[in-house]
């Protein structure tokens, strides 16, 4: 049986005081939950990890690094390694954001290194994975997906993929306030869990667990979980609202 798993991506948003007291907000909230029946994960921007950290400090929920950088130290201007997210407290990692792949332009290859990068430096991984809309309309969304999975996962034995979740996320879906309905993202999901059976073998896909994400609300959480390959959701915009993020926490239960 797969644990829920609900992360919140703030991307670019908060301040130092507005992203501790939503932090502490959530944490409250969902005394409890958090961290027991579900796992809750919050990605801050890097400047504000500390504060996030020692504000959760009291609850079982996790923290995480929006990208690291796949090289232990050095001449890397502006980049964050896994020992410098380890030692600000983070367990969690997002590799390959689709803002990573599309604003910022980084490659399959890249991505990979930072999967690598995540696990052998004590983190978990979350890699995200996801079609574009002229890619979902050519009928290429299991091509797409096929590869940036195979790839992002190049290198990783079966014995690390217990740290690691794969997040399917629609580019579509992502910030549009569209989402992939139930179906649509549990055909894709059922798609990746198979491909991880033939890349591994069925019990460890068994055990993967695959979040969605794309516009998820706490109006579609319930329905989108309620899928039988969908085992949690990343969460961008409606994770930054405590009553919003704290509904979806609760609908994982
Ligand atoms: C995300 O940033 O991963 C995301 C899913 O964003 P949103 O929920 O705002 O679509």
């Amino acid at each position: 049986m797969r644990k829920a798993f609900i992360a919140g991506n703030w991307k670019m948003n908060t301040d130092a005081s507005g992203g501790a007291a939503l932090a502490k907000g959530i944490a409250e909230a969902t005394d409890g939950i958090a961290g027991e029946s579900v796992d809750v994960a919050f990605f801050p921007p890097f400047v504000y990890l500390q504060s996030v950290v020692s504000a959760v400090s009291s609850s079982s929920i996790g923290i995480g690094g929006q990208d690291i950088y796949f090289e232990e130290k050095g001449a890397f201007t502006g980049e964050i390694s896994a020992a410098m997210l380890k030692d600000v407290g983070c367990v969690y990692a997002l590799c390959g954001h689709s803002e990573r792949r599309h604003v910022i332009g980084e490659s399959d290859e890249l991505v990979n290194k930072k999967v690598l990068a995540s696990i052998s430096g004590g983190l978990m991984p979350i890699l995200c994975v996801g079609e574009l809309i002229e890619e979902r309309k050519a009928e290429k969304t299991e091509e797409v997906v096929e590869r940036q999975v195979r790839a992002g996962l190049k290198d990783v034995s079966a014995e690390k993929m217990a740290a690691v979740t794969v997040a399917y996320e629609p580019v579509w879906a992502i910030g549009t306030g569209l989402t992939a309905t139930p179906d649509q993202a549990q055909e894709v999901h059922a798609f990746i869990r198979n491909l991880l059976a033939d890349m591994y073998d069925a019990k460890l896909a068994e055990e993967v667990r695959i979040q969605y994400g794309g516009s998820a609300k706490a109006d579609n959480a319930a329905e989108l979980m309620g899928q039988k390959d969908i085992d949690g959701l990343l969460v961008g915009g409606a994770s930054l609202k405590v009553e919003d993020f704290a509904a979806i926490i609760k609908a994982a239960v």
